[in-house]
């Protein structure tokens, strides 16, 4: 063993790191604040460049089986007219696949993989941690038991990554004077419906706009009863000013924002049915944090969400932890010197996921909605090429793409014979 490593917080950065420094042999201990883990959450999806490290973590088989492999991108307006559509993932000649899933099965697969390859102990529920200190040999994290506050053994390790989610304990100790979370002015109402496959049955729909109301809608389980049907996610964006707390698990109520989509009746979907079936209402703002000017200092550093927080209008939140996780990894598995790979790590990833941080909030994909909304004043149009052309919208798609580091030249592509 190099180095042992304490991770805190067990959500989807820190199990996928746990699983890839046992994988380089690097010994860790994962602390998670919850007193269970449970399957929470609504959609989640992972681009290829997060699915290629999953896969490379071995967990292809048990990710295929919870997920549905997206196909498509879809864009309309508001009144169902087609904007625009791209293949993805495999469709599109990635080798890895984009997969949309339950955030709970992501997370199972996850907490299964690594209670079975580091063992039943190496995830510790039930501890938050309440800060840090650090001395020359290691980083020493404190904790108390989440249901009765009473404080617990503190650990030490060479080194401690704070993995804690937009509610870091460990970045605020980092940064204390940091300002407030950025308010996009935008609330999100998520949820999930049974429903029957439409369009391709795997393809992930984006409609509207923001300020007269947007939905992304995509499923994340097939065939789950006698009927067919699929477990379907959505995500209702509107421009209103309220409540913006942080809590993944706040319910939403349906007559907060259905009357936005009363009519929405597309040949596709019948979108207020759909709405109104949901089996689950979420209300969440949409909040971001500035990019930090550093994560790191001597044993201790950020991963996921604790280090970067971003709005979610790209499929980027799990898939950028992911490749912390595998970054951070491998600065392990090839510094001799502790604080010297966090350094590489931080120089790896920091500004990269600042640009994603900037570009969720300026250019994400759904740019291309805002581009017709504005163009066409909020109106039908007779043709879309005479809004906006087709390499116009290729350029946007494209753009976030490499950005987001999975362009087609970062990964690479198959040709029509599967050659790459
Ligand atoms: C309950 C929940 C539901 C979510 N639902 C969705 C969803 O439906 N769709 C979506 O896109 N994203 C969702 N997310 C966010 C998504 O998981 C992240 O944006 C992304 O996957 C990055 O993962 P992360 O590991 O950085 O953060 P998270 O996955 O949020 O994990 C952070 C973990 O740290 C734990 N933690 C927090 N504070 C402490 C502490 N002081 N001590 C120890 N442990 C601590 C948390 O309990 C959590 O398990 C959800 C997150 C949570 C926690």
């Amino acid at each position: 063993m190099r180095t042992d490593v304490i991770i805190v917080g067990g959500g989807i950065g820190g199990l996928t790191l746990a699983l890839a420094l046992g994988q380089a042999g690097i010994a860790a201990r994962v602390f998670e604040a919850a007193r269970d883990i449970m399957p929470l959450g609504v959609g989640i999806n992972v681009l290829p460049h997060g699915t290629r490290e999953l896969f490379r973590l071995d967990l292809a088989s048990e990710l295929e089986r919870v997920a549905v492999e997206t196909r498509e991108a879809v864009f309309f307006n508001r009144f169902g007219q087609l904007i625009y559509r791209e293949p993805l993932g495999r469709a599109a000649g990635y080798r890895w696949p984009q997969l949309s899933l339950h955030r709970g099965d992501l997370h199972m697969v996850l907490l299964d993989a690594v209670r079975g390859r580091l063992g039943a102990d190496a995830v510790r529920c039930g501890w938050t941690c309440v800060g840090f200190e650090q001395d020359g040999d290691a980083a020493t994290a404190h904790f108390r038991a989440s249901v009765t506050g009473e404080a617990l053994p503190s650990q030490r390790a060479a080194i401690l990554v704070g993995c804690d989610g937009i509610h870091s304990v460990i970045r605020r100790q980092l940064h204390p004077g940091e300002g407030e979370p950025r308010h996009s002015g935008v609330t999100m109402w998520r949820g999930v419906t049974r429903w029957p496959p439409f369009l391709s049955g795997a393809s992930m729909v984006r409609a509207g706009w923001l300020s007269c109301g947007k939905m992304v809608i995509y499923p994340i389980r097939d065939a789950i009863d006698t009927q067919g049907r699929q477990l379907v996610n959505w995500v209702a964006e509107i421009e209103a000013g309220r409540d913006q707390t942080r809590d993944w698990t706040r319910r939403g109520n349906l007559e907060d924002f259905v009357g936005r989509f009363e009519d929405w009746h597309f040949d596709w979907l019948d979108v207020p049915a759909f709405i109104r079936a949901a089996d689950l209402v979420l209300e969440y703002p949409m909040v971001d944090q500035d990019p930090l000017p550093w994560w790191t200092t001597g044993r201790v550093t950020l991963l996921g969400d604790a280090a970067h927080p971003m709005v979610p209008r790209g499929s980027n939140g799990a898939g950028q932890a992911i490749l912390d996780a595998r970054a951070l990894a491998d600065a392990l598995a090839t510094h001799g010197d502790a604080t010297e790979a966090l350094g590489a790590y931080e120089d790896v990833r920091r500004e990269a996921t600042a640009r994603v941080v900037r570009m969720n909030r300026d250019n994400p994909p759904d740019a291309i909605l805002r581009e017709v909304f504005v163009r066409t004043g909020d109106k039908p149009f007779a043709r879309i090429d005479d809004v906006i052309g087709r390499d116009e919208l290729e350029a946007i798609s494209n753009a976030y793409q490499r950005v987001a580091g999975y362009d087609r030249e970062s990964l690479g592509v198959l040709d029509s014979e599967g050659r790459s």
